[in-house]
């Protein structure tokens, strides 16, 4: 470099003094020198011009020549130029793959720009959604899709799980909707068509609550006729069918309490969204299920203490509360052995109002404590046939919480007993 600049400067000293020297010869040595840098200034202004022509349109094969100082510079500029046209080359594949691949998702693809408005969007969208490129882009989304299920979802900010909504284009199709953040303020939409899944899951819904349904009138049949003939039999007249008859009534009774824990579960799943909520008096309600507790207690004499610390009118539905409260309460009474300690408390704070059931009874393994709000699921299979419980209960508590947008939080140590708290927030809560 410092050598072509050398040889530059030397270049234009020679035409300078040349020119001087030519001058001289004449008698006018400044105007010659004067000339030698006018002619050197005019060759400079004629290859600045071809670069600007070149850079107008910078075609690799037709490139200006040069050759010194000036050919390094446009050496420079050709190959930046050549670096960047590789790069936007490149860039160009890139975009046109992410383009390929995202519409060839089969499912929904929206991106979301801060201001809740629509960026980009993959064909899918277009299906599903009905997102058109011509009208809908810089839309706020909450404009294209009115879903109120979707609406509240959207901002709520919480989108750890998705919902589902039925599509705008065709109602018959039901879409499992999630939102995540792929920057700070930017969000992704994904929707996938999960009509199958619920066309099965409907399926589910309406066999478990028809069998339920339809199990409970010869169940009540059965139950009287056993009821009429143990009044005709007497333990004295005929022990053995006596004590069968007994057994027949006991089973009777729990399959009674089975099929009515399905019935419940079904109602929650189908239509407990469509259930208007009421103030509910939580006191009068924990008195009601304290009481019904001591009864069942009689057997096991444990030290039941109820604390209500805050007079709570939470909106809700009595029933279900009484279902989800009980639950949790004689669940306590079952797996706590004899003279055990329950401690069932009442309070709210900032967050909301909460009831927590602790006692002291068998605990339960950590690992069964994730599990233990479904359907059926049991922390200990062999201790059920003592306790007779239906392995519903707990699932019947989590839909419950769910429709009173509540959570149910267990703490459990094997051995050393259980905490069981019902959460709700202060939105649910309405001020005496
Ligand atoms: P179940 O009818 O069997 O009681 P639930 O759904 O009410 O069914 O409870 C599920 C399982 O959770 C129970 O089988 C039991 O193993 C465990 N469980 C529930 N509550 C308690 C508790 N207070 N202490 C210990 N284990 C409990």
């Amino acid at each position: 470099m410092q050598k072509l600049w050398q040889l530059e400067l030397n270049k234009f000293l020679a035409i300078c003094i040349g020119g001087g020297f030519l001058g001289w010869s004449i008698g006018e040595p400044w105007a010659g020198a004067f000339f030698g840098l006018f002619l050197y200034v005019g060759w400079l202004l004629l290859n600045i011009k071809e670069l600007a022509t070149w850079l107008e349109n910078p075609a690799l094969d037709n490139t200006p020549e040069a050759s010194g100082l000036w050919g390094k510079v446009l050496n420079g500029i050709y190959r930046n130029h050549k670096k960047q046209q590789s790069k936007v080359k490149k860039l160009k594949k890139t975009i046109e793959i992410s383009r390929l691949s995202t519409n060839a998702i089969r499912d929904a693809v929206v991106l979301i720009n801060p201001d809740n408005t629509l960026e980009w969007w993959n064909k899918a969208a277009k299906h599903y959604l009905g997102l058109r490129r011509s009208t809908d882009r810089n839309h706020l989304i909450t404009n294209l899709l009115r879903d109120p299920e979707f609406v509240s979802y959207f901002e709520s900010g919480e989108y750890r799980n998705g919902i589902n909504i039925s599509s705008p284009v065709n109602a018959s199709i039901t879409l499992h909707v999630t939102l995540s953040y792929y920057s700070r303020t930017n969000r992704i939409l994904i929707a996938r068509d999960v009509t199958h899944l619920h066309h099965l899951e409907q399926m589910r819904k309406d066999f478990v609550a028809n069998v339920s349904h339809e199990l409970r009138t010869p169940l009540t049949v059965i139950k009287g006729y056993i009821e009429t003939f143990l009044d005709l039999i007497t333990p004295d007249e005929n022990a053995g069918l006596h004590r069968g008859l007994s057994q027949v009534q006991q089973q009777t009774e729990r399959m009674e309490v089975l099929v009515n824990d399905l019935l419940l579960l079904s109602k929650l799943e189908i239509g407990s969204s469509n259930i208007l909520l009421k103030p509910v008096d939580i006191a009068v309600l924990l008195q009601q299920i304290y009481h019904d507790a001591d009864i069942v207690n009689d057997e096991k004499q444990h030290q039941i203490t109820l604390t209500i610390e805050d007079h709570s009118i939470l909106l809700g539905n009595v029933a279900e509360l009484h279902s989800a409260f009980s639950n949790v309460i004689f669940n306590a009474v079952k797996y706590t052995p004899p003279n055990g300690q329950i401690a069932i408390r009442w309070w709210e704070d900032s967050k909301g109002a909460y009831l927590s059931v602790i006692d002291n009874g068998v605990g339960i393994d950590p690992i069964h404590i994730p599990r233990l709000t479904e359907r059926f699921y049991r922390a200990d299979p062999s201790r059920h046939a003592k306790t007779g419980g239906t392995g519903l209960g707990l699932a019947i508590v989590k839909h419950v919480l769910r429709h009173h947008e509540g959570v149910l939080d267990i703490q459990s140590t094997p051995g050393e007993g259980s905490n069981f708290t019902c959460h709700f927030p202060s939105r649910q809560l309405i001020s005496p």
